[in-house]
């Protein structure tokens, strides 16, 4: 049997539907071994209704060490998704440091003051390349920062379907090498394939590239409810053996082990 994980879930402590025991039959049933919650956590902004207020971060990981003391078919991981602010590392840092979590993920979801999955409005009237440029570049610098384990959605910038003219490939060859060098994973987050732009991140031509590179990868649904655990794992898992892959990365206490699949 394939290992597989899911370590990109929210629950209703941020904007997921349902409480996090919800989703360990789901997970089971769709051959996990095992999974892990990552609920937003945005520093430096007000509490908005999709990321968890920090008053609930103890409790949120106390409910998930429970859980994962009493489960017995699945391994339970406690995690975060974390944004990601350029030039706020040594903050996010000493925040994140004391936290007994087996990972955390980055994500980039602001530009400027908005974030780019907040609807097409965001991208009317600007240019796609320049936006293109400037998400990757920062998404760059969040794996250069040493904070995480795992990039999230890695170029989110596509949910809406808006394409750049100019060829990506240095871009997505910059951040792959970015990624090795400072020894943190890639997800294939197969959630876009529910968004307007009905595809995995990151884009499946450039998927190469993170073989090439030797970056470690990771298949992750961004579930926000129990019914898309483990969703198109079977494609994605597919996929990256057709791209050349042959193991995934695995976390506990933020070391990373590698399992074959
Ligand atoms: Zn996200
Ligand atoms: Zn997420």
């Amino acid at each position: 049997m394939v290992y597989k994980t899911d370590y990109h879930m929210h629950s209703s402590f941020s904007d997921g539907r349902s409480a996090p025991e919800d989703y360990i039959v789901p997970a089971v049933a769709a051959g996990l071994s095992e999974i892990g919650f990552s609920e937003h956590l945005t520093l430096f902004k007000d509490p908005e209704d999709w990321n968890m207020n920090p008053v609930n971060l103890i409790p949120y990981i106390n409910c998930i060490e429970s859980l994962r003391d009493k489960s017995k078919k699945i391994k339970i991981k406690t995690g975060l998704e974390v944004d990601f602010f350029i030039g706020k590392e040594e903050e996010i840092g000493n925040y994140l440091s004391p936290l007994p979590l087996d990972y955390v993920i980055g994500s980039v979801h602001y530009l400027g003051e908005k974030t780019v999955d907040v609807g097409p409005e965001f991208y009317e009237g600007k240019s796609i390349d320049r936006l293109y440029e400037s998400y990757l570049d920062s998404v760059s610098a969040a794996a250069a920062s040493g904070l995480f384990d795992i990039i999230g959605h890695c170029d989110l910038i596509r949910i809406f379907g808006y394409r750049p003219v100019s060829d990506q490939e240095p871009y997505y060859r910059k951040l792959a090498k970015t990624m090795k060098a400072h020894n943190v994973a890639f997800e294939v987050n197969t959630n876009g394939r529910n968004r307007p732009l009905a595809d995995f991140y990151p884009d499946r031509k450039f998927l190469h590239i993170f073989r090439e590179e030797n970056v470690p990868v990771c298949v992750n649904s961004d579930a926000h409810m129990p019914s898309r655990v483990g969703q198109y794992f079977d494609e994605a898992y597919e996929l990256l053996r057709y791209v050349g892959f042959t193991e995934m990365a695995v976390f506990d206490k933020r070391v990373r082990r590698l399992v074959p699949f």
